[in-house]
């Protein structure tokens, strides 16, 4: 049995129902019980307001139901809003309110709580996925049901992931990244198993729980696989079936896929590349030996087949059916980002910046903007200064980036200005100033856009553009005395 990503529909459902459909943290299901749930999940959810066009927020970790959810919602035409419990209640709450979603289905107690529901104006949209936004507010990144089944038919077609594949499944369901794992499952029949932190966390279990549903293909971000190397688990060994690893989300170091190549000989190493505007992906490159004994760092790839691909005075930018129909109630951005293609087909500009060989190879060299990536998770750092303005008493706040020299990201630093007693010379918090700042930032803010640190100062430092200067805040920081 799979599930046709154009008619949204169950299809041979008398072949293998019994087969594997989704392993999941707290239990399994086969292709008939996720359609007999996926239907009445439907239903119910119909009795709580969801209809076509109007959104329906899906709360929870890696519940079977959350998946048996994704699907009823595609049934019923309903947008879903996937949520994780790594976002606060306040950042739920407000996801809710401009969404205005019918409800919001919590899938670990499986019971539905009322929202506003209202209508969206885009018509058929497969879901809002909500990415950090420069203004402090998240913003509805809206997808629309062509662009899943294209989704689908590209990674069917071409990434050679073979009859029945099995996905290892970890990242956050509002991450979108896990998208791969879902629509593919979806379209090819196969098995998603689903992995909750917890699981994940319990290194001993977590390569034989693998093993045991015999996963073939791995996704991730390469962040995400580099800290499984320190697993000695994480091997063909432990991990007979494994033959595919499909990365996205941010730069594959050179350094990472070889010693993948050098653990698992006989697996291959797609590299793919793209923002949640344009469908999770929109090229992708085979990282054969041939590939890594030629470039430094690697290419991300040639665009799919249904996508064109243009670096404009430097900027990426995307042409497709799979590119998002816009952002949710912010004309602002949208006039920015999108335009029409000579085609008449929807582009987005990336504010990536890209070099494009002969032959269509992209090469993605960083960004234009303050848009970040920490272990994979997509951060505006926009949103962080304002949670830090919002703390009592700050006059201002702006967040700083400590990277390797590489240019991975591996630390945010906070700064305040005007709290209270900050002398001229920039320094750290005294503990009873400002006290469980960090928690009052993680009451809007998720745990990984939360600072390691805080600074006071006495004003933050402006470049000429009358910007935040990032780069002072760095050098600042490392000027401050032991
Ligand atoms: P997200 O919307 O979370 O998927 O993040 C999209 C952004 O992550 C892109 O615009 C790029 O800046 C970055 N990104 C995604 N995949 C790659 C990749 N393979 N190589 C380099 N950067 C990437």
């Amino acid at each position: 049995m799979r599930f046709d990503l154009k008619s949204f529909q169950f299809v041979d459902t008398g072949v293998a129902p019994d087969a594997l459909a989704v392993a999941a943290a707290d239990r399994n299901l086969t292709w008939a019980q996720l359609r007999s749930e996926a239907v009445a999940w439907a239903d119910e959810a119909r009795g709580n307001g969801a209809a076509p066009d109007v959104p329906v927020a899906i709360y929870g970790h890696k519940e079977a139901s959350f998946f048996v959810a994704m699907v009823g919602a595609l049934l019923i035409g309903a947008p879903f809003v996937p949520v994780d419990t790594i976002y606060p209640a306040e950042r739920l709450r407000r996801i809710v309110e401009i969404v205005r979603a019918a409800a919001v289905y919590d899938a670990a107690s499986g019971t539905f709580s009322a929202g506003e529901g209202a209508e969206l104006a885009e018509r058929g949209l497969a879901y809002v996925m909500f990415t950090s936004g420069s203004t402090g507010d998240p913003k509805g990144v809206q997808i629309g049901r062509e662009s899943v089944g294209l989704l689908g038919d590209w990674m069917l077609g071409s990434f050679g992931l073979g009859d029945a594949p099995v996905f290892m499944n970890q990242a956050p369901f509002s991450f979108d990244l896990s998208m791969y794992e879902v629509f593919a499952t979806l379209a090819s029949g196969g098995a998603c198993v689903l992995n909750a932190r917890e699981q994940i966390a319990a290194a001993g279990t977590w390569m034989p729980r693998l093993a045991g549903h015999g996963v073939t293909v791995w996704v991730s971000t390469p962040s995400f696989a580099h800290q499984q190397l320190a697993n000695r688990d994480f091997s063909p060994a432990t991990l007979p079936a494994l033959r595919t690893f499909l990365f996205c989300g941010e730069p594959l170091p050179s350094a990472l896929a070889k010693k993948l190549r050098q653990r698992f000989p006989g697996a291959v190493i797609l590299n793919t590349y793209g923002p949640t505007e344009a469908t999770v992906a929109t090229t992708w490159i085979e990282v054969t030996d041939a590939v890594l004994a030629a470039h430094d760092p690697l290419p991300v790839g040639h665009a799919k087949p249904d996508s064109v691909l243009i670096v404009d005075e430097g900027e990426i930018c995307i042409v497709g059916d799979h590119v998002m129909r816009g952002y949710l109630n912010r004309p602002d951005l949208n006039e920015a980002k999108l335009y029409t293609y000579a085609d008449g087909r929807r582009a987005f500009r990336t504010g990536d910046l890209g070099q494009m060989e002969a032959g269509g190879l992209l090469f993605c060299r960083g960004r234009m903007d303050d848009q970040i990536k920490l272990n994979g998770y997509r951060i505006e750092l926009a949103e962080i200064d304002e949670a830090l303005h919002g703390l009592p008493g700050v006059e201002g706040g702006a967040c700083a980036v400590l990277r390797r020299p590489d240019g991975t990201a591996v630390r945010l630093i906070g700064f305040v200005a005007g709290a209270g007693d900050a002398s001229e010379d920039a320094r750290f918090l005294a503990p009873d100033a400002l006290a469980g700042w960090k928690e009052r930032l993680a009451q809007r803010l998720p745990p990984y856009m939360v600072p390691s640190e805080l600074v006071a100062c006495p004003t933050l430092p402006m470049s000429n553009n009358h910007k935040i200067d990032r780069k002072k805040l760095v050098e600042i920081y490392a000027g401050i005395p032991a």
